[in-house]
C-alpha cells in the first residue's frame, strides 16, 4: 500500500524570502513518522531555489503545470523534461484554474498527463465538478468523464501510474469545503472507475481530496476510507497549518497495520 500523500500547491505566491521562511519551518517540522509523503508545488522561477532547500530532506518537489510538447518553439511554456532535470517527482495536470481560466480542456489535460508519464514524473491528475455540476447531480458523470479523457489518450494502465485529486470547483479557495461524507462518496465513485478496468489498480492508486482544506477539517477527512491525503492551497501557504494538515494524515492508509 502507497503511502498517504500531501502536496503544498503555492498557485502564484511568494518570492525568494518568504518562499525561504515558509521552507524552513515547515522542513523543521518533518519527521518520518507515519505513512506519509509531503510535496511542494512551487511557481516556476523557485523550482530550482525550493530544490535545493528539499536536497537530504524527506519532502518532495512538484510544479503546478506543464507543456503537452517535448520540446521547441512554444515561448514561455516548460516541458516534462525540464520539470524532471529540476528534480520535480510530480507535476499537477488540469487544476480548475487551468482549465477555467486557461481554457485547458479535458483533450489538452490528456496529452499533459501523457507528458509527464513519458518523462517518469507523477501526473496529480485535478477533476472535479463546478457547484452548477453538482446541483444538477452530475458529479460521478463530470469526474467520471475527465478520467474517461485521460484513460483515451493515454489508456489505463498510464493512468493509474499517476494520482488523482478530487477537487470541487465550488471549494477552491473559498473556504467552502466538501463534507468527510460527499468526499469519500465522489473518491469512491473514482476508486470504482479504475476497478472496473483493475481491481488491484483501484486499490493502489492514491486519491487526493482538495477544496479548503484546513487544519481543522483535515483528519475527518483523510480519516476517510478512500481519501489518500490533500491537495492543499491557501493553506499550505502558512506552515503552521501546513504541519497541521500534514500531521493529520500521518495515519495508516486505508486501515493498514
Ligand atoms: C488547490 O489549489 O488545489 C486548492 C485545493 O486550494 P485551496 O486549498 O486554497 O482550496
Amino acid at each position: 500500500m502507497k503511502p498517504n500523500l500531501v502536496i503544498g500547491n503555492w498557485k502564484m505566491n511568494g518570492d525568494q524570502q518568504t518562499n525561504e521562511v515558509l521552507l524552513r519551518n515547515v522542513l523543521a517540522s518533518q519527521t518520518n513518522e507515519g505513512h506519509l509523503e509531503v510535496a511542494i508545488c512551487p511557481p516556476f522561477p523557485y523550482l530550482a531555489s525550493v530544490a535545493a532547500h528539499l536536497q537530504d530532506t524527506n519532502v518532495v518537489l512538484g510544479a503546478q503545470n506543464l507543456s503537452p510538447a517535448t520540446h521547441g518553439a512554444f515561448t514561455g511554456e516548460v516541458s516534462a523534461s525540464m520539470l524532471r532535470d529540476i528534480g520535480c517527482r510530480y507535476v499537477l495536470v488540469g487544476h480548475s484554474e487551468r482549465r477555467a481560466l486557461f481554457g485547458e480542456t479535458n483533450e489538452v489535460v490528456a496529452q499533459k498527463f501523457a507528458a509527464a508519464i513519458e518523462q517518469g514524473l507523477i501526473p496529480v491528475l485535478c477533476v472535479g465538478e463546478t457547484l452548477d455540476e453538482r446541483r444538477a447531480g452530475i458529479t460521478n458523470s463530470v469526474v467520471t468523464t475527465q478520467m474517461t479523457a485521460v484513460i483515451k489518450h493515454a489508456g489505463i494502465e498510464k493512468l493509474t501510474r499517476g494520482v488523482i485529486a478530487y477537487e470541487p470547483v465550488w471549494a477552491i479557495g473559498t473556504g467552502e469545503t466538501a463534507s468527510p461524507e460527499q468526499a469519500q462518496a465522489v473518491h469512491q465513485h473514482i476508486r470504482g472507475v479504475i476497478g472496473s478496468f483493475n481491481k488491484q489498480a483501484a486499490i493502489d492508486l492514491q486519491i487526493l481530496y482538495g477544496g479548503s482544506v484546513k487544519a481543522d477539517n483535515a483528519k475527518a477527512l483523510f480519516s476517510q476510507p478512500d481519501i489518500d491525503g490533500g491537495l492543499i492551497g491557501g493553506a499550505s501557504l502558512d506552515a503552521a497549518s501546513f504541519i497541521a494538515i500534514c500531521n493529520a494524515a500521518r495515519i495508516n492508509p486505508r486501515g493498514t497495520a
